[in-house]
């Protein structure tokens, strides 16, 4: 069995790349800036942080107890500093046992972590980003996958014909998409028909084409549904579809958390209230909310404080066979004044505000704040997707989108009341409707403080929730 994984063997040509920039012997020692640890069942991250590329060779001991990996480091001192090392890793850590550093030779330093369990690491350097300097990463894989959907992911990228099988999965996921719309149409119908039995409703001229730009018009006075068009031709069949004909199948929303880990995303100026734990709060609340209610099964793309790259969220996505995915974010913006929710669906083409381009590079930026180790399997994956129609995928998200913002408009100020578009590269799944909702300004004193409150988080999951609810044709039911 070999030892390393493929990413391991990429490093080792990336390794040989660092010896040709590595300073001489001349220049100064790399300092260590930090050590930090993200533990997390998924995976356990490693991070040392350095003003120069550090240069290292590593190997792993299987068949030492317990198994280890072996680090050296060269042209380094042992400091203070880089034996806390030692103290930063939490007992609880699902995967190291303990990390140890010592001079090894005079200008090594070797670091042992030693493990509880057989792993997978991958060892990458990340180049300067954000407010970081130069990253060595030990990501800490278990060998054998305990969440189910990693599970599946981790087998479908190690099959010969992923490729293939990837496409007809969005073949499979876009006709559940439409299925998903052609029910919660019909959904839409009987509601509207046992309102205007009721007298309870007047019936709303549907719209021909929803676009972008439509957002049914926030009203906290009535309580009906908006009449929206369905975004494919009539469905030929004729009879209508009861709630008894609904599939079995639990609808599955994928909520993805954004930033995490090395990744803090924005930060408030007033209480230092960091973008990663606000949207994890409230994803948590709208996953807890969501699986109390029967035919739906909430998944978070993240369920604690480690990062996930943006591309691995979509095929979480994927794997999961999610119907609806919704990304979860707090803004910020240079000047404080600027407050309210707003909501994004995928960009692809066409025009897009300064504004929003601005935001979609600030976002797909966590790739790199995060430390994302992209292989060359994964753009492979990306570019294939980005072939692929959209269509479909931006017409039903601007539905449900618009449904979610109809509910934060009624928690909150809208910071823009239509549904916004740009090219977040969280959203680029051609078989899931995909949003993206910025709750509220970090940045802003004010939704600072509400961003940090429980009742306002929850406010925010309820609100969100209702809103996919309505876009699937139930009731909204949660506060
Ligand atoms: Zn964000």
């Amino acid at each position: 069995m070999s030892c390393f994984t493929r990413r391991d063997l990429i490093y080792g040509s990336l390794c040989s790349a660092f010896l040709t920039y590595v300073p001489a012997v001349s220049a100064k020692t790399p300092q260590i800036i930090d050590v930090r640890t993200w533990p997390a069942d998924e995976y356990t991250r490693v991070t040392i942080e350095s003003d120069a590329p550090l240069k290292l060779n590593y190997f792993m001991l299987r068949v030492a107890d317990p198994i280890r990996l072996v680090v050296d480091m060269d042209g380094l001192r042992l400091t203070d500093k880089l034996k806390n090392i030692i103290q930063k890793v939490k007992p609880n850590d699902p995967y190291i046992q303990r990390i140890r550093c010592g001079q090894y030779k005079p200008t090594v330093v070797r670091i042992t972590i030693d493990f509880k369990q057989d792993v997978s690491p991958q060892i990458f350097s990340l180049k300067p980003a954000g407010t970081y300097k130069y990253r060595t990463v030990f990501d800490v894989y278990p060998v054998q996958e305990k969440d189910p959907i990693l599970a599946i992911l981790k087998k479908e990228e190690e099959e010969p014909d992923a490729v293939q099988k990837l496409v007809a999965q969005v073949a499979e996921g876009q006709k559940r998409m439409e299925e998903n719309r052609e029910e919660a149409d019909a959904d839409q119908l009987e509601q509207i028909l046992a309102g205007i039995e009721s007298g309870t409703l007047v019936p709303v001229k549907p719209e021909v084409q929803p676009s972008a730009g439509k957002t049914p018009k926030p009203s906290s006075q009535t309580s009906k549904p908006p009449v929206i068009a369905s975004t494919k031709k009539k469905p030929q069949k004729t009879e209508t579809k009861t709630t008894s004909k609904r599939r079995t199948r639990a609808l599955v929303i994928m909520i993805d958390p954004g930033h995490g880990g090395e990744d803090p995303g924005a930060i408030g100026k007033r209480y230092r209230t960091r973008e990663k734990d606000v949207v994890l709060s409230v994803a948590k609340i709208l996953r807890a909310e969501l699986n109390r209610l029967e035919g739906f099964r909430a998944l978070l793309t993240r369920d604690g404080d480690y990062f996930v790259p943006l591309q691995r969220r979509v095929q979480k996505a994927r794997a999961a066979k999610a119907d609806f995915f919704v990304s979860i974010h707090a803004d910020a913006w240079v000047k404080p004044a600027a407050k309210g929710s707003s909501l994004f669906v995928l960009n692809t083409k066409g025009r897009v505000s300064s504004s929003n381009k601005w935001l979609a590079r600030n976002q797909n930026n966590a790739d790199l704040i995060g430390g994302a180790n992209i292989s060359t399997k994964d753009k492979q994956i990306a570019r294939i997707l980005m072939d692929m129609s959209f269509t479909a995928q931006v017409s039903d998200s601007t539905i449900y989108g618009a449904y979610i913002l109809n509910e934060l408009s009624r928690i909150n100020q809208l910071h823009k009341s239509k549904v916004e578009q740009a090219n977040f590269a969280v959203l680029k799944a051609p078989d899931i409707p995909s949003v993206l909702v910025e709750t509220a300004f970090l940045s802003n004193p004010e939704e600072e403080r509400k961003l940090r409150t429980q009742a306002f988080q929850r406010k925010l999951a309820c609100a969100i929730g209702n809103g996919i609810l309505k876009g699937f044709g139930r009731k909204a039911v949660l506060a």
